[in-house]
């Protein structure tokens, strides 16, 4: 038998075009071809245990070799070979007319190929300038044949001798990819894409150290795991079993994983698999490790976003599935309805598993609490179906290390911190080291104050005061979270209406233009003064920052479209607290210090007001047009007046606060209190109070 033939291919010659398509994605080639030997030996195997093929199995290993000399690389099996006949169908009918399909279909349009595809055997041609078959079937008195395609559609095929069953596919590598003839690249390669196939592949001999140097032995190298766990029932593993796969898996983590998920499903799609929680770092970003995609245990990718909702590729481990459709493009991946199951069984299957510990080992669930947090505001942030299971068992610590979920929270503190309004107000810290002073004081009243330092908290906070507020009915609450040093805490959690202390408004003003004028100035932080009769016993003069404002800032670090909340300038008030004694005795001694320079002003400013009153008294009812040009005047001066009278009242209270040790004390504990008390302004502030001891 000897043969020449043209493949059924009507391009002239597509060698060119696929070579440059699927240039990123050649060296998946070797993949190709040692998943067709495994299939061969299974096939093999499954004809031998049904009696249909004879005598001895043998050796099954499928075996890569590399000449270097000759520039050959040869994928070797001993399964269930071909027969000329078979060569013709499965070759040159079935392989190529695959491969031209397949180049008509996305000759258009490669780069939208996921690169996952199936090529198969025709895959060879991307590294290899010829590619020779030597093929033994398992069919009793079978003849072997000898099969040679140099790239053009044009083969030769001939009868050969072989000695044993199998077959060898022979490629002679292409210059500009002699990389393939290297070990450590074909190794490498094995190991990504092989390293769970079901038959053992050997790829030279094991080395190992002697005399300070690397020599070989005289067993083979084997690749693979031909069992890995999740190919094994659940049953049949312990805890140890499942570790030390995580560790075949990612072999340079050093960390264990928390827990396992194995997933087992055969309808209505094929699923095995084995995820992993590893220790998240604070840093969403950094995940050196992900999930493996597999297919019949065959590696196809570690980019599973397209698979798998984004929070989840936080976990580590392996999916198997020969039903996520691979020779489509990503955005076609998304909207297919086999992987949408896929990815919402993964999703149930999770939220399943942290509950059942959750249920099962509340304090095991806790201590892991930390390592899994972000993971599961990720989740609940990102897939509503996910928060509406998470809620449960999603945690809130507060500054005693006790943990609650939201709902128990809500219990334990809604007595105590419900406001006047009905409001339940959740306090919380970032820094209980910075807001130590504020924590404090919040303690005193018998409030409890939660610890949210985590990278997502803030938008975890926001998700469930608007899920609070949303299911708001007359029999819920809503909920508000507030940091517990945004203000004093009498008005973070207003319980009856504030006592009230009269204030002239010209002891108002002596008061803000003293403390006014001290405020340090600069572009990053501004600072704003506001007077309130907070209690008697809260502090004198205290710092308090916006919820909302610093909210948004801190949110607009992770979030698109808020950057304009970013570059805000950090914003304070200066809470003046007229119901304390050192307050109300700080204003007597500033108005009666200033009293020689601000008399004179003051009594000009009640004759300028009662001029500018008689004014709008004469004017009133009139329209703009009506007025002449004299009345608009005399009101423009009298403005003008009062500013400058104003102005000149600042100045005789700047020049007393920029001389009054107390004034600056009092703002430089407010700032010391809030941390922000540094550099200069705070060696000054040691000074001072070593003057005044
Ligand atoms: P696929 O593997 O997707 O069917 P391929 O182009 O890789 O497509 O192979 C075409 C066919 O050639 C296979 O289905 C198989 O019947 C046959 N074949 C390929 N490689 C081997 C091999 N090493 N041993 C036996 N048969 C093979």
């Amino acid at each position: 038998m000897s043969k020449t033939g043209n493949i059924g291919v009507t391009s002239q010659n597509i060698f060119p075009i696929i070579k440059k398509f699927l240039y990123s994605d050649h060296e998946i080639f070797l993949r190709e071809l040692v998943s067709n030997a495994v299939d061969a030996t299974q096939k093999l195997k499954t004809l031998a245990s049904v009696g249909e093929a004879k005598g001895e199995l043998g050796d099954t290993r499928v075996r890569i070799l590399v000449d270097k000399k000759k520039k050959i690389l040869t994928v070797q099996d001993h399964g269930i070979g071909m027969t000329a006949d078979e060569v013709d169908k499965y070759i040159n009918q079935i392989a190529f007319s695959g491969a031209e399909e397949f180049v008509n279909k996305y000759k258009d349009n490669a780069q939208a190929i996921i690169g996952h595809f199936g090529l198969g055997f025709y895959s060879a041609f991307m590294v290899a300038d010829k590619v020779e078959i030597f093929s033994l079937s398992y069919q009793e008195d079978a003849k072997a044949v000898h099969w040679s395609c140099d790239g053009s559609p044009e083969y030769t095929m001939e009868e050969t001798i072989k000695a044993d069953r199998g077959t060898d596919i022979v490629l002679h590598i292409n210059e500009e990819y002699t990389q393939y003839l290297e070990d450590s690249t074909v190794e490498g390669l094995l190991t990504r894409y092989c390293k769970f196939l079901p038959v053992e592949i050997a790829f030279g001999m094991k080395k190992e150290w002697k005399d300070g140097k690397q020599v070989e032995t005289d067993e083979e190298n084997i690749i693979n795991d031909v069992n890995p766990a999740w190919t094994r029932k659940p049953a049949d593993l312990t805890e140890e079993d499942y570790k030390k796969f995580y560790h075949q898996l990612y072999p340079h983590q050093m960390d264990e994983p928390l827990f396992h998920i194995h997933l087992n499903v055969d309808y209505p799609f094929n699923l095995t698999g084995i995820l992993y929680f590893p220790r998240i770092k604070n840093n969403i970003d950094i995940q050196r490790n992900k999930i493996q995609l597999y297919c019949n245990q065959v590696f196809v990718t570690d980019e599973v976003e397209n698979i798998v909702p984004q929070y989840l590729t936080l976990l580590h481990g392996v999916i198997d599935s020969p039903d996520i459709p691979l020779n489509v493009s990503r955005s076609y991946l998304q909207s297919d309805n086999n992987v949408k199951k896929i990815s919402n069984h993964i999703t149930k299957k999770v939220a399943d598993k942290l509950a059942e510990i959750f249920k099962s080992d509340r304090e095991d669930f806790e201590q892991k609490w930390n390592d899994i947090k972000l993971f599961i505001q990720y989740g609940m942030l990102s897939d509503e179906k996910f928060y509406d299971r998470a809620i449960g068992f999603s945690l809130l610590k507060n500054l005693d290390g006790k943990y609650f979920t939201f709902e128990e929270y809500k219990a334990q503190v809604k007595e105590a911190q419900t406001d006047k309004n009905g409001d339940l107000i959740m306090l919380y810290a970032q820094d209980a080291d910075a807001s130590y002073a504020y924590i404090q004081r919040a303690k005193e009243k018998g409030y409890d104050v939660l610890l949210m330092d985590g990278e997502l908290d803030v938008h975890a906070m926001s998700q469930l005061e608007q899920k609070s507020f949303e299911s708001t009915d007359s029999s819920k609450l809503a909920v508000r979270f507030v940091r517990v040093d945004s203000d004093v805490i009498e008005n973070i959690i207003q319980k009856e209406d504030k006592e009230k202390v009269e204030l002239t408004e010209n002891e108002e003003n002596a008061l803000r233009y003293s403390f006014e004028t001290l405020l340090p100035k600069n572009d990053k932080t501004r600072y704003n003064v506001s007077l309130e009769a907070v209690s008697a016993d809260a502090l004198p003069v205290f710092l308090t920052q916006n919820e909302f404002m610093r909210r948004m800032k801190e949110m607009s670090v992770h979030q698109q479209g808020m950057s304009f909340y970013g570059n805000m300038p950090d914003q304070y008030n200066l809470v003046i607290n007229t119901a304390n004694d050192k307050v109300k005795a700080l204003l007597a001694e500033i108005t009666a210090a200033c009293a020689v320079g601000t008399t004179p002003i003051l009594e000009q400013l009640a004759a300028k007001k009662v001029e500018e009153a008689t004014l709008q008294e004469a004017q009133k009812g009139k329209k703009d047009a009506d007025l002449t040009q004299e009345e608009k005047d005399a009101v423009t001066n009298i403005t003008k007046e009062l500013a400058a009278l104003k102005q000149q009242l600042k100045e005789q209270y700047g020049a007393y606060a920029a001389t009054s040790d107390k004034l600056h004390q009092l703002i430089d504990i407010a700032m010391l209190a809030a941390g922000q008390l540094k550099g200069e302004a705070l060696a000054k502030f040691v000074n001072r109070s070593v003057e005044l001891l």
